[in-house]
């Protein structure tokens, strides 16, 4: 099938895919051997022979030789300055790594430095440049920085106040990122507590315009409802073994003055047209969030695809609050994978068993977006889908298709739409930007736990090549 906004007057393409398996992930399902790029957009996606007029004497063609294309892949949740500064170290490899049975020592974004990791706006571009250059090696085209702000200018990594998004500011308005970069605000602690007085004062101090939308956008803020079930933290309605259940970070005198305020946060961001993204891992806070949401959608309904961030407790009915409420889901497979023998132990294996319901929240209609929370786990979106399938279970018979295509949409199409960016990124269409990864094998071929071994062998972003590993290797 054919998909084109060919005018011939625009002349030949400047770069052409071909002799490969091209997944559009569009809503039609589109697959072709060829893609064509124009001027830093989609052109077509359809056969060889469609793409050939397009081809002229300027025209770089890429001889796929079997291998895929899929769209660009959009890391929701990932911290890209504080990865930079830390890489090759992660959180977890630091605390034991892939899934050893080491006691848990914290919050994983408590991870605190024995000194700050960025101290200057030089550190923080060469960490921002150098999360960038591993993002394009990963096929990684945007990514969510969540949580940059005010509320950790004085924090212990560096790696998350203004400092750092002044350094982005600087380098989207140099054109130097490699990825598109959305972010959350912070008018709190990273992981900690926050204040509803200097959360509204810092909501409307904030200035969103970047000068290039399409590179940089401060979509909106992240809030931290509660901690997580490990440290008896997350709000539930179940108990820890020393009978407490947990509570809710943001100041207040007590519980309902949290709550208070916790729901006064949302509904004040929302009226500001910023989307909220809220830290969340009880089934009690979420709930209070889904409902903060839904109050503040019906007085002024907008818009601005807020979104519950890891959700480890969300329970089933708040799922489907949530997709009535049009809200996003954003997990982290292989948090689930490697914490639930936590979860397990101090709320008991029934808990861990619901914990983390991504196929169900699939089911109820939420928009579910995967991602790395990197550095916590590596950004390696390819071990997110080896961990979500194994997370989620064998799928049924014969459905192993269409389980690899819901995961590879859950890190394009779904968080395009968490960006709110759904008609010019996330899916191979004409008119759409021409962020493309190509894979050396079609993920539709592989099972997901052999998908890590399947090498990223090109990435391009807005038309622009910004990796490629032969080059890599050779360099
Ligand atoms: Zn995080």
């Amino acid at each position: 099938m054919q998909r084109s906004n060919r005018d011939e007057t625009d002349g030949p393409a400047e770069l052409v895919l071909r002799g490969g398996a091209v997944l559009a992930l569009d809503a039609a399902g589109t697959r072709g051997t060829a893609v064509a790029v124009r001027r830093g957009r989609v052109v077509l996606v359809g056969s060889d022979a469609e793409v050939q007029p397009l081809i002229g004497a300027g025209t770089r063609v890429i001889e796929l030789d079997g291998r895929a294309v899929i769209p660009g892949i959009n890391d929701s949740h990932l911290h890209g300055s504080w990865l930079g500064a830390l890489w090759p170290d992660t959180v977890f490899g630091a605390m034991g790594g892939q899934g050893d049975a080491v006691a848990f020592e914290g919050d994983p974004h408590d991870a605190a430095p024995a000194a700050p990791l960025i101290t200057s706006a030089g550190e923080a571009r060469a960490a921002i440049l150098r999360a960038g250059r591993l993002a394009a090696s990963l096929g990684i085209t945007s990514y969510t920085e969540p949580g940059l702000g005010p509320g950790e200018d004085a924090g212990a990594t560096g790696c998350f106040g203004q400092l750092v998004l002044d350094e982005y500011r600087a380098l989207a308005a140099e054109r130097a990122l490699t990825a598109r970069v959305t972010v959350l605000m912070l008018f709190g602690v990273l992981d900690g507590p926050s204040e509803l007085g200097s959360f509204t004062a810092r909501l409307n101090a904030t200035v969103r315009e970047t000068g290039q939308p399409d590179w940089l956008r401060i979509a909106g803020v992240k809030i931290f409802a509660d901690g997580i079930p490990p440290m008896l933290q997350a709000w539930t309605h179940r108990s820890y073994p020393d009978g407490s259940s947990g509570d809710l970070l943001v100041a207040g005198a007590d519980i309902a003055e949290r709550e208070a305020s916790l729901r006064q946060m949302i509904s004040a961001a929302h009226l500001a047209g910023f989307q909220v993204g809220v830290h969340a891992t009880g089934d009690r806070s979420i709930e209070v969030v889904a409902d903060a949401v839904a109050h503040a959608q019906a007085a002024a309904p907008a818009e601005l695809r807020h979104y519950v961030i890891h959700g480890d407790l969300v329970a089933r009915e708040t799922l489907s609050a949530m997709a009535r409420l049009d809200m996003g889901l954003n997990v982290q497979a292989g948090i689930a994978v490697l914490t639930a023998p936590w979860l397990a132990g101090v709320l008991g294996e029934e808990a861990a068993a619901d914990a983390w319901p991504v196929a169900e929240a699939l089911a109820a209609g939420v928009s579910l977006s995967l991602s790395s929370d990197a550095p916590v786990l590596s950004p390696d979106w390819r071990e997110g889908i080896a961990a979500a399938d194994a997370w989620m279970g064998a799928p049924a018979p014969g459905a192993e298709e269409e389980r690899m295509l819901a995961l590879l949409h859950a890190y394009t199409v779904a968080p395009a739409r968490q960006d709110g960016a759904e008609a010019w990124k996330g899916s191979l269409e004409p008119g759409k930007v021409a962020d493309l990864v190509v894979l050396a094998a079609d993920p539709l071929t592989v099972a997901p736990a052999e998908l890590p071994d399947v090498a990223v062998d090109l990435t391009v972003v807005d038309g622009e090549v910004v990796f490629e590993r032969e080059a890599a290797l050779v360099g």
